[in-house]
């Protein structure tokens, strides 16, 4: 017998029939003599309504408590809905709401960050014979408080709940059949990873691919529970993600992926100072937007050029900000582009491979696409280029790192 944490998204549960679908999944899961939690999301489309509906009656930004009392209503719903499903089944469930399981956040509204599960309650149902489907996405403050934990935060929750009760596994049921080496809809060749490291799904994540959220494998990670991405339609094995030592093909490239959701803001003929660069991210950073790439070249006759992305969202705030900045500390000028993709390669193996940076530049170079800004980590380079070029790009890193990468793969390589 094992104990599995099944997380659902929104298009999952996106209707009365789908909903169904899922029960009749978690029966069989329960059925076959598994202990069996569930994590839910809103029904596809029902936090964005939501968040539409605050949009016009809250003002901007809504206030922060109330909002959360109303996106949380979404998985409330969900949650009944599918106890209300297996119980026709004729199987034992009942819901919770994320403040019935004790799921325990800090107070920071619409981005809360989870501190404590109360497993004991959870595990009190499960040993009855009851599945207990649980919302995602919410907790409860110390104030008692509605929280939640950000857009896509109901991978963290199952995670932290499976965590907390020690699951053998957390099941992540979702609209694809697992991770790709790149985004299907941009090459036919993309293949199903079978395996992929913590390390890897975190770099991808943040470059762009949209499976899972970043918390959750985060959270996987530092706890080493496994992650099963797979399809809620299908039975086929998806992806797992797990430890490194667990992944055998080590290749040097296991994904291609592409973020559109930047823009990139460039601060020229600054003074090459000490305190410069703080001067100029520490009011955007107050403002709670998040940098991702930073470059600054080396300074030439005492002044040098300051180049990051932000969010596209927070484009325009963060343009204000610079501008406001810059002419305080007198620097030459601000421009800014939101015209841009970043397109990044990840793999673990490349800690052990020379040569690969160079070696994408060359295929960019080749196809013409010029490279604005380059990033590296152990297992990640990320360039940022123009936005056209973003299925190219694509297409061509995939074909000679994923489909030809077989010459790479021996370690001597
Ligand atoms: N319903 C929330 C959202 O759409 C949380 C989730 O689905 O993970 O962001
Ligand atoms: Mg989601």
């Amino acid at each position: 017998m094992a104990l599995i944490v099944q997380k659902y998204g929104g298009t999952s549960v996106g209707s009365a029939e789908r909903i169904r679908a899922v029960a009749e999944r978690v029966v069989e899961t329960a059925k076959a003599g598994n202990q069996v939690a569930v994590v839910v999301s809103a029904m596809a489309g029902e936090t964005d309504a939501l968040v539409a509906l605050a949009g016009e009656l809250g003002g901007t930004p809504p206030p922060a408590r109330e909002y959360d009392v109303l996106l949380a209503t979404g998985e409330q719903k969900s949650i009944a809905l599918l106890a209300m499903a297996i119980q026709a089944l004729g199987q034992p469930a009942r819901s919770f709401t994320g403040a019935q399981i004790g799921m325990r956040t800090d107070d920071a509204h619409n981005r809360a960050r989870i501190l404590d599960v109360d497993a004991e309650c959870i595990h009190r149902e499960l040993e009855r014979g009851v599945v207990a489907v649980i919302a995602g996405f919410q907790g409860i403050d110390d104030e008692g408080d509605i929280t939640t934990l950000g857009r896509g935060g109901s991978d963290t929750s199952a995670v932290a709940i499976a965590a907390a009760l020690g699951a053998d596994v957390c099941e992540i049921l979702t609209d694809v059949t697992g991770v790709y080496t790149t985004d299907p809809r941009i090459t036919e060749s993309a293949r199903k990873l079978e395996r992929i490291s913590f390390e890897e799904m975190i770099e991808m994540a943040s470059a762009g691919a949209k499976v899972l959220q970043i918390r959750a494998v985060k959270f996987a990670m530092h706890y080493g529970l496994p992650l099963h991405v797979r399809s809620s339609f299908e039975e086929e094995e998806g992806t797992w993600v797990t430890r490194e030592d667990d992944v055998m093909e080590r290749l040097v490239v296991s994904g291609v992926t592409a973020n559109r959701d930047e823009a990139k803001i460039r601060v020229h003929a600054l003074r090459d100072e000490p305190g410069v660069a703080s001067a100029l991210l520490t009011p955007l950073s107050d403002a709670g937007i998040v940098v991702d790439m930073i470059v600054q070249n080396l300074a030439r006759d005492g002044s040098t050029d300051f180049t990051f992305t932000v969010p596209k969202n927070d484009y325009a705030r963060g343009l204000e900000l610079a501008q406001a900045t810059a002419s305080k500390i007198g620097a030459g000028g601000v421009e800014g582009d939101d015209g841009i993709a970043k397109v990044s390669i990840v793999g673990l193996g490349m800690k052990d491979h020379a040569g690969v940076a160079s070696r994408m530049f060359e295929v960019l170079g080749s196809e013409g696409i010029n490279i604005q800004m380059i990033s590296t980590s152990e297992i990640k380079i990320s360039v940022v280029v123009e936005e056209k070029y973003t299925e190219l790009a694509v297409r061509a890193l995939h074909a000679a790192f994923v489909e030809d990468g077989a010459a790479l793969l021996s370690p001597e390589a």
